[in-house]
């Protein structure tokens, strides 16, 4: 079973890089991808917890605007973490996060709810990317919601008036910093409409001039119909075809390896990148 997006208490997730590790091992993963929102800061715990025949793709999940303001996000797998421009990319957006947290949290404010920036600290584990989850959680934890879930469609979804965005790159910049760090680049659920307004299908040209290498087409935030156009789609520009879960412990109801990518698709994308960067006990 190959799942190559995940995320970690280094984002959003709840289960530490090792409780990962471990329950991919015995939920049967045999490629287990690792990409919590723009951070590599969870790769080196899951590289020292890893045993039996697992292997570990890791990567980051990109955060990214295009010029009309929808959101994409970018999968990077198999890049040289040490990379300095791509860390530079992935620190730029991490830092805008703070501030727009605490707008976020000044508009609720506003509207009467008391949460504050502490409250949010208190909900974020150590050394995680900052982000709406955490705010959720803060206001699970206050009781002024019941759920993450709740929370999203209530407060913090993108069409909500207490919303704000942070800096991110574009979806091609962040496409040619992860080529140019030897890795692959994977658009995650490009046409996951319930979370907003998506990718026309003819913007995917633009992505493939900047190197693009995937599609993720099989995730739970996609429909049978957009997953056939997606298809279309990657076939038409050669594109490797993924499949991931997305898995966020229980952020999310998304369960390990509930969708996967075939093993010829992923030899063929391990390929693209510059060097075999898989890694193995
Ligand atoms: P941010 O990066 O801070 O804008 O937050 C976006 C993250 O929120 C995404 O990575 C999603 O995984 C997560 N998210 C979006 N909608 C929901 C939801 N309904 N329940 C839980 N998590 C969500
Ligand atoms: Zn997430
Ligand atoms: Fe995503
Ligand atoms: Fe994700």
């Amino acid at each position: 079973m190959i799942d190559l997006h995940t995320h970690t208490t280094y984002s959003d997730g709840t289960d530490s890089p090792l409780a990962l590790v471990k329950k991919a091992a015995s939920s049967g993963v045999t490629v287990l991808g690792i990409t919590d929102h723009d951070s590599t800061a969870g790769w080196s715990e899951a590289i020292d917890s890893i045993h039996g025949n697992l292997q570990l793709a890791l990567g980051a999940e990109v955060s990214c605007l295009t010029e009309d303001g929808v959101s994409v996000h970018m999968l990077g797998l198999l890049f040289d973490s040490e990379d300095i421009a791509l860390q530079q990319l992935l620190a730029d957006s991490r830092d805008t996060r703070i501030p727009r947290m605490k707008k976020m949290i000044e508009n609720l404010q506003g509207a009467g709810y008391e949460i504050t920036l502490e409250d949010v600290a208190a909900s974020t584990p150590p050394g995680a990317t900052v982000g709406r989850p955490h705010l959720a959680d803060a206001l699970v934890a206050k009781k002024i919601v019941k759920s993450r879930d709740e929370a999203f469609t209530d407060l913090l979804n993108n069409d909500s008036p207490f919303y704000v965005s942070h800096f991110a790159p574009t979806p091609e910049d962040s496409i040619r910093a992860i080529r140019a760090a030897g890795g692959v680049a994977v658009i995650a659920h490009p046409f996951a409409s319930r979370r907003g307004q998506t990718l026309s299908p003819a913007s995917f040209a633009s992505l493939v001039a900047a190197g693009l290498n995937g599609i993720e087409v099989f995730h739970r935030d996609q429909s049978e119909d957009e997953r056939t156009q997606l298809i279309d789609i990657a076939r038409t520009l050669n594109l490797v075809i993924t499949g991931s879960s997305d898995y966020h412990g229980t952020g999310k109801l998304n369960q390990l390896g509930e969708n996967v990518t075939a093993a010829a698709e992923w030899e063929r994308l391990e390929s693209m990148a510059n060097q075999r960067r898989v890694v193995r006990k």
